[in-house]
Protein backbone atom coordinates (compact mmCIF):
# COMPACT_ATOMS: atom_id res chain seq x y z
CA UNK A 1 0.00 0.00 0.00
CA UNK A 2 0.95 3.57 -0.13
CA UNK A 3 1.25 5.63 2.55
CA UNK A 4 0.60 8.86 1.81
CA UNK A 5 -2.83 8.08 -0.40
CA UNK A 6 -4.33 7.28 2.81
CA UNK A 7 -7.34 9.09 4.28
CA UNK A 8 -6.75 10.56 7.94
CA UNK A 9 -10.82 9.99 7.93
CA UNK A 10 -12.82 7.66 6.84
CA UNK A 11 -14.51 7.97 3.69
CA UNK A 12 -18.23 6.56 2.84
CA UNK A 13 -19.93 5.99 0.25
CA UNK A 14 -22.67 8.87 1.02
CA UNK A 15 -23.08 11.81 3.32
CA UNK A 16 -26.08 12.82 4.36
CA UNK A 17 -27.21 16.65 3.03
CA UNK A 18 -27.83 18.33 6.07
CA UNK A 19 -29.06 22.53 5.43
CA UNK A 20 -27.81 25.30 7.10
CA UNK A 21 -29.01 24.85 11.33
CA UNK A 22 -30.31 28.37 11.26
CA UNK A 23 -32.46 28.13 8.35
CA UNK A 24 -33.88 24.84 9.66
CA UNK A 25 -34.19 26.70 12.88
CA UNK A 26 -36.16 29.34 11.05
CA UNK A 27 -38.31 26.97 9.20
CA UNK A 28 -39.34 24.71 12.65
CA UNK A 29 -40.47 27.53 14.58
CA UNK A 30 -43.46 27.64 12.33
CA UNK A 31 -44.25 24.61 13.72
CA UNK A 32 -44.27 25.93 17.36
CA UNK A 33 -46.35 28.96 16.09
CA UNK A 34 -49.39 26.98 14.60
CA UNK A 35 -48.84 23.88 17.44
CA UNK A 36 -49.69 21.68 14.27
CA UNK A 37 -46.55 18.62 14.17
CA UNK A 38 -47.98 16.09 11.72
CA UNK A 39 -51.52 15.34 9.81
CA UNK A 40 -51.38 17.47 6.79
CA UNK A 41 -49.77 20.26 8.01
CA UNK A 42 -49.04 23.61 6.35
CA UNK A 43 -45.48 22.65 5.48
CA UNK A 44 -46.31 19.13 4.35
CA UNK A 45 -48.70 21.07 1.77
CA UNK A 46 -46.07 23.36 0.53
CA UNK A 47 -43.61 20.88 0.45
CA UNK A 48 -45.76 18.55 -1.52
CA UNK A 49 -46.38 21.33 -3.81
CA UNK A 50 -42.73 22.66 -4.00
CA UNK A 51 -41.90 18.46 -5.34
CA UNK A 52 -44.66 18.98 -7.81
CA UNK A 53 -43.28 21.75 -9.54
CA UNK A 54 -38.95 20.42 -9.50
CA UNK A 55 -40.29 17.17 -10.63
CA UNK A 56 -43.05 18.45 -13.13
CA UNK A 57 -45.40 16.07 -12.22
CA UNK A 58 -49.48 16.66 -11.75
CA UNK A 59 -49.76 14.25 -8.80
CA UNK A 60 -48.40 13.73 -5.69
CA UNK A 61 -48.66 12.56 -2.34
CA UNK A 62 -45.70 12.13 0.11
CA UNK A 63 -45.00 9.32 3.07
CA UNK A 64 -43.08 8.92 5.65
CA UNK A 65 -40.54 6.79 4.24
CA UNK A 66 -40.24 5.26 0.81
CA UNK A 67 -40.87 1.83 1.87
CA UNK A 68 -44.31 2.37 2.89
CA UNK A 69 -45.44 4.75 -0.02
CA UNK A 70 -44.04 1.77 -2.11
CA UNK A 71 -46.33 -0.57 -0.59
CA UNK A 72 -49.36 1.61 -0.38
CA UNK A 73 -48.87 2.43 -4.49
CA UNK A 74 -49.13 -1.60 -4.19
CA UNK A 75 -52.83 -1.65 -2.62
CA UNK A 76 -54.14 1.29 -3.96
CA UNK A 77 -53.62 -0.03 -7.70
CA UNK A 78 -55.77 -2.98 -5.95
CA UNK A 79 -52.90 -5.65 -7.19
CA UNK A 80 -53.00 -9.18 -6.81
CA UNK A 81 -51.16 -11.92 -8.48
CA UNK A 82 -47.64 -11.89 -9.86
CA UNK A 83 -45.32 -8.71 -10.29
CA UNK A 84 -42.33 -9.17 -12.91
CA UNK A 85 -39.40 -7.30 -10.60
CA UNK A 86 -35.38 -6.72 -10.71
CA UNK A 87 -33.31 -9.21 -8.41
CA UNK A 88 -30.92 -6.04 -8.84
CA UNK A 89 -32.16 -3.60 -6.31
CA UNK A 90 -32.60 -2.94 -1.95
CA UNK A 91 -34.42 -5.24 0.09
CA UNK A 92 -37.03 -2.55 -0.24
CA UNK A 93 -38.56 -3.19 -3.78
CA UNK A 94 -39.25 -7.22 -3.38
CA UNK A 95 -40.30 -6.74 0.55
CA UNK A 96 -42.88 -4.39 -0.46
CA UNK A 97 -44.48 -6.93 -3.39
CA UNK A 98 -44.58 -9.83 -0.79
CA UNK A 99 -45.66 -7.47 2.17
CA UNK A 100 -48.34 -6.87 -0.02
CA UNK A 101 -49.72 -10.62 -0.41
CA UNK A 102 -48.10 -10.71 -4.00
CA UNK A 103 -45.42 -13.05 -5.44
CA UNK A 104 -42.14 -11.42 -7.02
CA UNK A 105 -41.07 -12.85 -10.43
CA UNK A 106 -37.56 -11.80 -10.85
CA UNK A 107 -36.78 -10.90 -15.04
CA UNK A 108 -32.98 -10.25 -16.04
CA UNK A 109 -31.12 -7.11 -16.00
CA UNK A 110 -29.22 -5.37 -19.04
CA UNK A 111 -25.59 -5.65 -18.35
CA UNK A 112 -25.27 -1.71 -19.67
CA UNK A 113 -27.71 -0.07 -17.62
CA UNK A 114 -28.26 -2.77 -14.29
CA UNK A 115 -31.89 -2.33 -14.72
CA UNK A 116 -34.50 -4.74 -16.04
CA UNK A 117 -34.59 -6.16 -19.42
CA UNK A 118 -37.20 -5.03 -21.09
CA UNK A 119 -36.80 -7.67 -23.79
CA UNK A 120 -36.81 -10.53 -21.08
CA UNK A 121 -40.09 -9.33 -19.56
CA UNK A 122 -42.77 -10.80 -21.95
CA UNK A 123 -41.20 -14.61 -21.01
CA UNK A 124 -42.19 -14.17 -17.13
CA UNK A 125 -46.09 -12.76 -17.99
CA UNK A 126 -48.22 -15.31 -17.15
CA UNK A 127 -52.28 -15.19 -16.44
CA UNK A 128 -51.68 -14.40 -12.88
CA UNK A 129 -49.33 -11.65 -14.09
CA UNK A 130 -50.78 -8.54 -12.71
CA UNK A 131 -47.65 -5.45 -12.73
CA UNK A 132 -44.73 -4.83 -13.28
CA UNK A 133 -42.07 -3.43 -10.81
CA UNK A 134 -39.18 -1.95 -12.47
CA UNK A 135 -36.41 0.02 -10.87
CA UNK A 136 -34.02 2.97 -11.89
CA UNK A 137 -30.86 1.69 -10.93
CA UNK A 138 -28.87 4.69 -9.82
CA UNK A 139 -31.01 6.72 -11.48
CA UNK A 140 -31.02 5.72 -14.61
CA UNK A 141 -33.93 5.44 -16.61
CA UNK A 142 -35.77 1.93 -17.80
CA UNK A 143 -36.88 1.52 -21.14
CA UNK A 144 -40.08 3.20 -20.46
CA UNK A 145 -41.14 3.28 -23.82
CA UNK A 146 -40.64 -1.15 -23.80
CA UNK A 147 -42.29 -1.09 -20.93
CA UNK A 148 -45.09 0.89 -21.59
CA UNK A 149 -45.72 -1.10 -24.63
CA UNK A 150 -45.71 -4.46 -22.74
CA UNK A 151 -48.48 -2.91 -20.21
CA UNK A 152 -50.41 -1.85 -22.51
CA UNK A 153 -50.25 -5.48 -24.75
CA UNK A 154 -51.04 -7.27 -21.67
CA UNK A 155 -52.93 -5.10 -19.61
CA UNK A 156 -50.56 -4.78 -16.48
CA UNK A 157 -49.74 -1.57 -14.41
CA UNK A 158 -46.90 -0.62 -13.75
CA UNK A 159 -44.94 0.41 -11.11
CA UNK A 160 -41.20 2.38 -10.91
CA UNK A 161 -38.83 2.49 -7.89
CA UNK A 162 -36.83 5.82 -8.35
CA UNK A 163 -35.73 6.06 -4.88
CA UNK A 164 -32.58 6.28 -6.82
CA UNK A 165 -33.86 8.60 -9.24
CA UNK A 166 -35.18 12.14 -7.88
CA UNK A 167 -34.67 15.16 -10.55
CA UNK A 168 -33.71 12.83 -13.66
CA UNK A 169 -35.15 13.80 -16.46
CA UNK A 170 -35.47 12.14 -20.20
CA UNK A 171 -36.01 14.80 -22.54
CA UNK A 172 -37.11 17.27 -20.64
CA UNK A 173 -40.19 14.88 -19.34
CA UNK A 174 -39.83 14.33 -15.17
CA UNK A 175 -39.00 10.73 -14.55
CA UNK A 176 -42.28 10.34 -12.04
CA UNK A 177 -44.41 10.78 -15.13
CA UNK A 178 -43.89 7.08 -16.20
CA UNK A 179 -46.07 4.32 -15.66
CA UNK A 180 -48.98 4.19 -13.06
CA UNK A 181 -47.44 5.54 -10.18
CA UNK A 182 -43.76 6.00 -8.72
CA UNK A 183 -41.96 5.90 -5.65
CA UNK A 184 -39.10 8.50 -4.71
CA UNK A 185 -37.23 8.16 -1.18
CA UNK A 186 -35.88 11.04 0.69
CA UNK A 187 -34.07 8.86 2.99
CA UNK A 188 -31.31 10.95 4.49
CA UNK A 189 -28.67 8.79 2.35
CA UNK A 190 -30.34 9.73 -1.31
CA UNK A 191 -29.66 12.94 -3.97
CA UNK A 192 -32.47 14.91 -1.91
CA UNK A 193 -33.62 13.93 1.30
CA UNK A 194 -36.38 15.03 4.13
CA UNK A 195 -34.39 13.17 7.24
CA UNK A 196 -37.02 10.40 6.30
CA UNK A 197 -39.49 10.42 3.43
CA UNK A 198 -40.98 9.33 0.51
CA UNK A 199 -42.99 10.45 -2.32
CA UNK A 200 -45.86 9.29 -4.95
CA UNK A 201 -46.27 10.57 -8.26
CA UNK A 202 -49.22 9.26 -10.78
CA UNK A 203 -51.44 11.82 -13.40
CA UNK A 204 -54.63 9.62 -12.49
CA UNK A 205 -56.39 11.89 -9.80
CA UNK A 206 -58.78 9.74 -8.60
CA UNK A 207 -55.56 8.05 -6.49
CA UNK A 208 -55.16 11.24 -4.21
CA UNK A 209 -58.12 10.42 -1.61
CA UNK A 210 -57.44 6.61 -2.12
CA UNK A 211 -53.98 7.12 -1.00
CA UNK A 212 -54.70 9.97 2.14
CA UNK A 213 -57.08 7.76 3.24
CA UNK A 214 -54.56 4.44 3.48
CA UNK A 215 -51.79 6.20 4.77
CA UNK A 216 -53.84 7.35 7.43
CA UNK A 217 -55.40 4.16 8.97
CA UNK A 218 -57.80 4.09 6.13
CA UNK A 219 -60.13 7.00 7.94
CA UNK A 220 -61.97 8.73 4.57
CA UNK A 221 -63.79 10.62 7.25
CA UNK A 222 -64.58 11.43 10.89
CA UNK A 223 -66.82 8.37 11.13
CA UNK A 224 -65.76 6.12 8.43
CA UNK A 225 -63.31 3.92 7.81
CA UNK A 226 -63.24 2.04 4.42
CA UNK A 227 -59.41 0.57 4.10
CA UNK A 228 -57.72 -1.44 5.82
CA UNK A 229 -54.86 1.36 5.96
CA UNK A 230 -51.66 1.74 8.03
CA UNK A 231 -49.28 4.70 9.28
CA UNK A 232 -47.68 6.50 6.83
CA UNK A 233 -47.49 9.97 7.35
CA UNK A 234 -44.80 12.52 6.93
CA UNK A 235 -44.88 14.77 9.66
CA UNK A 236 -43.61 18.91 9.84
CA UNK A 237 -40.32 18.24 11.00
CA UNK A 238 -39.93 15.75 8.08
CA UNK A 239 -41.21 18.34 5.39
CA UNK A 240 -39.17 21.66 6.70
CA UNK A 241 -36.01 19.41 6.13
CA UNK A 242 -37.56 19.35 2.66
CA UNK A 243 -38.12 22.56 2.33
CA UNK A 244 -34.74 23.56 3.46
CA UNK A 245 -33.09 20.74 1.28
CA UNK A 246 -35.01 21.76 -1.82
CA UNK A 247 -33.37 25.24 -2.23
CA UNK A 248 -30.23 24.17 -2.61
CA UNK A 249 -31.32 20.51 -4.59
CA UNK A 250 -29.95 22.45 -8.24
CA UNK A 251 -26.76 23.14 -7.09
CA UNK A 252 -26.50 19.98 -5.11
CA UNK A 253 -26.72 18.30 -8.12
CA UNK A 254 -24.19 20.29 -10.44
CA UNK A 255 -22.03 19.41 -7.21
CA UNK A 256 -22.41 15.88 -8.32
CA UNK A 257 -21.96 15.84 -11.98
CA UNK A 258 -18.31 17.92 -11.30
CA UNK A 259 -17.56 14.74 -9.13
CA UNK A 260 -18.99 12.56 -11.82
CA UNK A 261 -16.76 14.27 -14.25
CA UNK A 262 -13.68 14.18 -12.02
CA UNK A 263 -13.87 10.43 -11.44
CA UNK A 264 -14.75 9.40 -15.58
CA UNK A 265 -12.02 11.42 -16.03
CA UNK A 266 -9.30 9.07 -14.03
CA UNK A 267 -11.24 5.87 -14.49
CA UNK A 268 -11.97 6.11 -18.22
CA UNK A 269 -7.85 5.22 -18.47
CA UNK A 270 -7.97 1.95 -16.36
CA UNK A 271 -8.89 -0.65 -18.26
CA UNK A 272 -10.13 -3.31 -15.27
CA UNK A 273 -12.88 -0.75 -14.55
CA UNK A 274 -15.91 0.26 -16.37
CA UNK A 275 -18.70 2.58 -15.20
CA UNK A 276 -22.00 4.05 -16.41
CA UNK A 277 -22.23 6.36 -18.96
CA UNK A 278 -23.75 9.51 -19.14
CA UNK A 279 -26.63 8.95 -21.85
CA UNK A 280 -27.49 12.00 -24.03
CA UNK A 281 -31.28 12.86 -23.54
CA UNK A 282 -30.80 11.83 -19.90
CA UNK A 283 -30.96 15.36 -17.36
CA UNK A 284 -28.73 12.67 -14.72
CA UNK A 285 -28.73 13.31 -11.05
CA UNK A 286 -25.10 11.79 -10.18
CA UNK A 287 -26.95 9.42 -7.21
CA UNK A 288 -24.33 7.00 -7.23
CA UNK A 289 -20.41 6.06 -8.66
CA UNK A 290 -21.11 2.42 -9.39
CA UNK A 291 -17.85 0.89 -11.37
CA UNK A 292 -17.69 -2.80 -12.41
CA UNK A 293 -14.80 -4.77 -12.03
CA UNK A 294 -13.31 -7.65 -14.15
CA UNK A 295 -14.32 -10.25 -11.79
CA UNK A 296 -15.78 -11.00 -8.34
CA UNK A 297 -12.20 -11.80 -6.82
CA UNK A 298 -10.87 -8.88 -8.04
CA UNK A 299 -14.14 -6.85 -6.55
CA UNK A 300 -13.67 -8.08 -3.25
CA UNK A 301 -9.47 -7.25 -3.06
CA UNK A 302 -9.98 -4.06 -4.66
CA UNK A 303 -13.07 -3.54 -1.79
CA UNK A 304 -10.67 -5.05 1.17
CA UNK A 305 -7.81 -2.85 -0.09
CA UNK A 306 -9.67 0.18 -0.38
CA UNK A 307 -10.70 -0.30 3.57
CA UNK A 308 -6.50 0.01 4.06
CA UNK A 309 -6.86 3.26 3.35
CA UNK A 310 -9.92 4.41 5.00
CA UNK A 311 -12.35 4.44 1.60
CA UNK A 312 -15.13 2.17 2.78
CA UNK A 313 -16.83 1.53 -0.43
CA UNK A 314 -20.05 -1.10 -0.71
CA UNK A 315 -21.00 -3.66 -2.57
CA UNK A 316 -24.32 -2.50 -3.89
CA UNK A 317 -26.50 -4.76 -4.71
CA UNK A 318 -25.01 -7.36 -3.40
CA UNK A 319 -26.33 -9.77 -2.16
CA UNK A 320 -29.43 -10.18 -5.18
CA UNK A 321 -32.98 -10.13 -3.25
CA UNK A 322 -33.07 -13.58 -5.13
CA UNK A 323 -30.42 -14.84 -2.95
CA UNK A 324 -32.15 -13.46 0.04
CA UNK A 325 -32.44 -16.30 2.90
CA UNK A 326 -35.80 -15.30 3.73
CA UNK A 327 -36.96 -15.99 -0.20
CA UNK A 328 -37.15 -19.31 -1.60
CA UNK A 329 -35.23 -18.18 -5.27
CA UNK A 330 -32.04 -18.45 -6.68
CA UNK A 331 -29.83 -15.71 -8.79
CA UNK A 332 -28.47 -18.41 -11.05
CA UNK A 333 -32.10 -17.53 -12.69
CA UNK A 334 -30.93 -13.95 -13.67
CA UNK A 335 -27.17 -14.72 -14.50
CA UNK A 336 -26.59 -11.33 -15.92
CA UNK A 337 -27.62 -9.58 -12.64
CA UNK A 338 -25.44 -12.66 -10.66
CA UNK A 339 -22.56 -11.45 -12.77
CA UNK A 340 -22.99 -7.66 -12.51
CA UNK A 341 -23.70 -7.88 -8.87
CA UNK A 342 -20.16 -10.02 -8.08
CA UNK A 343 -18.45 -7.26 -9.61
CA UNK A 344 -20.39 -4.03 -8.64
CA UNK A 345 -18.47 -1.81 -6.39
CA UNK A 346 -20.23 1.69 -5.31
CA UNK A 347 -17.34 4.66 -4.74
CA UNK A 348 -17.92 7.24 -2.34
CA UNK A 349 -20.33 10.29 -4.11
CA UNK A 350 -22.06 12.86 -2.12
CA UNK A 351 -21.93 16.96 -2.44
CA UNK A 352 -19.45 17.48 0.18
CA UNK A 353 -17.05 15.27 -1.62
CA UNK A 354 -13.71 16.89 -3.04
CA UNK A 355 -12.85 17.29 -6.32
CA UNK A 356 -8.89 16.23 -4.80
CA UNK A 357 -10.37 13.47 -2.61
CA UNK A 358 -11.83 12.15 -5.72
CA UNK A 359 -8.78 12.31 -7.63
CA UNK A 360 -6.94 11.15 -4.52
CA UNK A 361 -9.56 7.65 -4.69
CA UNK A 362 -8.93 7.21 -8.21
CA UNK A 363 -5.02 7.49 -7.63
CA UNK A 364 -5.50 4.68 -4.84
CA UNK A 365 -7.21 2.31 -7.39
CA UNK A 366 -5.34 2.94 -9.82
CA UNK A 367 -2.20 2.03 -7.93
CA UNK A 368 -3.72 -0.91 -6.33
CA UNK A 369 -4.75 -2.43 -9.50
CA UNK A 370 -1.27 -1.89 -11.01
CA UNK A 371 -0.21 -3.69 -8.11
CA UNK A 372 -2.62 -6.39 -8.45
CA UNK A 373 -1.85 -10.49 -9.59
C1 LIG B 1 -33.82 3.62 -0.46
C2 LIG B 1 -34.55 2.70 -1.34
C3 LIG B 1 -35.87 2.28 -1.06
C4 LIG B 1 -36.55 2.54 0.23
O1 LIG B 1 -36.72 3.86 0.56
P1 LIG B 1 -36.82 4.32 2.10
O2 LIG B 1 -37.18 5.75 1.98
O3 LIG B 1 -35.48 4.10 2.72
O4 LIG B 1 -37.89 3.52 2.76
C5 LIG B 1 -36.52 1.50 -2.01
N1 LIG B 1 -35.92 1.13 -3.16
C6 LIG B 1 -34.65 1.49 -3.46
C7 LIG B 1 -34.06 1.05 -4.76
C8 LIG B 1 -33.91 2.25 -2.55
O5 LIG B 1 -32.64 2.56 -2.84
Amino acid sequence: MKKELKFTQAMHVTQHKLPDFGLYCNQIKEIWDRKWVTNDGLLHERFKSELKRYLKVSEAELFTNGHLALETAIKALGLEGEIITTPFTFASTVHAITNCGLKPVFCDIEPETFNIDADQIEKYITDKTIAILAVHVFGNPCDVDKISELAKKYNLKVIYDAAHAFGVEINGRGIGNFGNVSMFSLHATKVFNSIEGGLLTFHDNTLNSKLKALKNFGITSLETVDFVGTNAKMNEFQAAMGLCNIKTIKEDISKRKSIYEEYAKHLKEIRQIQFLPQIEEVEHNYSYFPILLANNVMRDWLFEKMREYNVYTRKYFYPLCNDFGCYDYNSEETPIAANVSDRVLALPMYTELHVSDVKQICEIIKYELDNYN
